[in-house]
C-alpha cells in the first residue's frame, strides 16, 4: 500500500497534481497551515479549493497553524507555555480545518518534520497520528508518532529512485538511540544504535548506513542490535542516517534516523 501526502497546500498541487490524481482516482492527504493560507493566498489553495479536492477525494489534514519550528524553545519558556504553544498551534489548527471541512482525521505532519519525544507524547494524549520527514516503509514497528515517509520532490523527484523507495520493506526496530533527533551542539558525530526483533529475510551482512556520501559500516553488538558513527561532522540543521538491508526476496529494508543539529544559538536553518 502506498499512501500519497503533500505538506504545505501549496497552489501547484491543486494546478499540477490534482488533475492527475482525480484522472488515475487516486486519493491523496494534503497537510494544511489554515494561518498561512488566509494569509497569503497566491502562494496556497484556498479553503475553497481544498473543499474541491476533499469532495473529490483527497483528505485534508494538519500541518500546525504557522509553520513553526515547534520543537525549538523559546527563551526563558517554561516546559508549561511551550506545552500550551503547542496547543495552540496543532489543536486551533484541527480547529479550523474541521470547522471548513467537515471533521477531519486526526493527522499531523510536523513542518520541516522536526519533532521530539516531549511533543510526540502531547501529539499522543491530544489523540494525533504524527507524520515526520525521515524515510523508510510505514509497518507495525513505526511510533504512531513518529511515521516515516519517503520525499518524492524537489532533488527526490526521480521516478527509478522513487521505484527502489516504493518497493521498500520495514526494518523491525523495537528500540533505537538517539531517540531525540535533537543532539546537542557539540555532538558532532552521534552514534546511531539500532535494536532489531528479528533478521530473518535479512542479509545482514550487507547491511549498511548512509550519513549524506559517507557510507558507514555497522558495527555488531550482538545478533540483534547494531551501531554506526559517522566519519564526518554531521551537518548543522536536519538531516538523517539511512540503513538499508538487501532483502533474501528482493528489495531493501530501511530504517532511517532524523537528526538535527542546533548552532551553538539553539538555531538551526529552515
Ligand atoms: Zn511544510
Amino acid at each position: 500500500t502506498v499512501v500519497i501526502t503533500f505538506d504545505d497546500g501549496y497552489d501547484n498541487v491543486f494546478e499540477n497534481a490534482h488533475p492527475i490524481l482525480t484522472e488515475y482516482d487516486y486519493p491523496y492527504a494534503v497537510f494544511v497551515n489554515p494561518d498561512l493560507l488566509e494569509a497569503h493566498p497566491s502562494a496556497y489553495m484556498s479553503w475553497q479549493e481544498l473543499k474541491t479536492i476533499d469532495a473529490e477525494g483527497a483528505t485534508i489534514v494538519n500541518h500546525g497553524q504557522t509553520h513553526a519550528h515547534l520543537i525549538r524553545r523559546k527563551d526563558n519558556e517554561s516546559e508549561a507555555q511551550w506545552q500550551a504553544r503547542m496547543k495552540q498551534d496543532v489543536v486551533s489548527a484541527q480547529q479550523a480545518i474541521d470547522a471548513q471541512l467537515g471533521e477531519q482525521p486526526k493527522y499531523f505532519a510536523y513542518p520541516y518534520g522536526e519533532y521530539s519525544p516531549a511533543l510526540e507524547k502531547l501529539l499522543k494524549d491530544w489523540g494525533f497520528k504524527g507524520f515526520a520527514q525521515h524515510s523508510g516503509a510505514w509497518s507495525q514497528w513505526s511510533p504512531t508518532t513518529a511515521i516515516p515517509r519517503f520525499p518524492a520532490s524537489g532533488r527526490y523527484a526521480n521516478l527509478e529512485t522513487l521505484a527502489v523507495k516504493l518497493n521498500s520493506l520495514p526494518m523491525p526496530v523495537t528500540h533505537y538511540t538517539p531517540a531525540d533527533p535533537l543532539v546537542s551542539h557539540s555532538e558532532t558525530r552521534p552514534t546511531v544504535t539500532v535494536e532489531l526483533s528479528k533478521t530473518e529475510g535479512m542479509n545482514t551482512n550487507a547491511l549498511r548506513c548512509f550519513a549524506g556520501s559517507d557510507v558507514l559500516e555497522p558495527h555488531w553488538d550482538s545478533e540483534m542490535q547494531f551501531s554506526v558513527t559517522p566519519k564526518n561532522d554531521i551537518p548543522m540543521g536536519r538531516s538523517r542516517i539511512n540503513c538499508t538491508a538487501p532483502s533474501t526476496s528482493g528489495g531493501y529494508h530501511w530504517f532511517s534516523v532524523a537528526l538535527i543539529r542546533p548552532d551553538s544559538q539553539g538555531n538551526w536553518p529552515d
